[in-house]
C-alpha cells in the first residue's frame, strides 16, 4: 500500500532463514566507516556469513579522523572474526560527488549522493571480488533513512550483479547493542556523521 513503511528487518530475517546453516557460508562484503556501528552488525552477520569488512569512508573529514576511525575498526576485528579490506583515503571523490550540495542539511540530497558513492564502491568491489552478498552498517544509525539506503543498495546490486542484503540494523535493539559493545571494546564513538558539514552543524 502507498506510504506504508517497508519492514527491512523482516526482509533480513527472510534471507537469513533461507540461508539457515548453509555450508560453506556465503561470502558477504560489509561496507563500514565506523567501528562502533560495525560491532553489532558483525556480531549478528558473522553467524551466517563469511564476512569481509570494506572500510570505505571518503566522506570522513579530515583524513586524521578517517585514520582514527580505521584504527577503531581494527579494534573491533580483534574481538569479532572477520577480514578487513582497506581502501586508500579519497576525500576528493567525496568532494567531487557532493559539489553544489554543500549547503544541504544533514539527511538531505548531499547524504543521498554520499550513500550512493559508498554503496556503489562496495557493490563494485563485491562483484569484482566474487562475493555472494553485500550490505552496509549504515542502517544501524537512527539518523539514517533505511528506505533510501535499501533502495540505493538494491539498485547498485543490480548494476554490478551482486545480491544486496536488505537491513534495518537498528531494529532488534541493534543500535543499543552497538553502544554496549563499543563500551566493552573501549572504542572511540564520534558524535558527528563524518563530513565537515555534519561536524560544523553539531557546533
Ligand atoms: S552528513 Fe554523513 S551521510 Fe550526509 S554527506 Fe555528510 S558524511 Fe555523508
Amino acid at each position: 500500500m502507498k506510504g506504508e513503511k517497508i519492514n527491512y528487518q523482516r526482509q533480513t530475517d527472510a534471507v537469513l532463514s533461507a540461508l539457515d546453516q548453509a555450508l560453506p557460508r556465503p561470502a558477504l562484503l560489509l561496507h563500514s566507516c565506523c567501528g562502533p556501528c560495525s560491532s553489532y552488525v558483525l556480531e549478528y552477520l558473522t553467524r551466517f556469513f563469511d564476512v569481509t569488512v570494506l572500510f570505505y569512508g571518503p566522506n570522513i573529514q579530515p583524513e586524521a579522523e578517517y585514520r582514527k576511525r580505521l584504527h577503531y575498526q581494527r579494534e573491533v576485528l580483534r574481538h569479532i572474526p572477520a577480514k578487513l579490506m582497506e581502501c586508500e583515503y579519497d576525500g576528493d571523490a567525496f568532494a567531487r560527488a557532493v559539489s553544489g550540495l554543500e549547503d544541504e542539511p544533514e539527511g538531505g540530497a548531499r547524504c543521498t549522493v554520499c550513500f550512493a558513492l559508498r554503496l556503489e564502491e562496495t557493490a563494485r568491489r563485491a562483484a569484482a571480488g566474487g562475493f555472494d552478498w553485500y550490505c552496509t552498517t549504515l542502517t544501524v544509525s537512527p539518523h539514517k533513512d533505511p528506505e533510501r539506503i535499501n533502495r540505493l543498495g538494491t539498485a547498485m546490486g543490480e548494476k554490478y550483479g551482486v545480491r544486496w542484503l536488505p537491513s534495518d540494523f537498528k531494529k532488534k535493539n541493534g543500535y543499543l547493542r552497538s553502544i554496549v559493545l563499543a563500551k566493552e571494546y573501549g572504542l572511540y564513538r564520534q558524535d558527528w556523521c563524518g563530513c565537515g558539514y555534519s561536524h560544523t552543524a553539531k557546533r
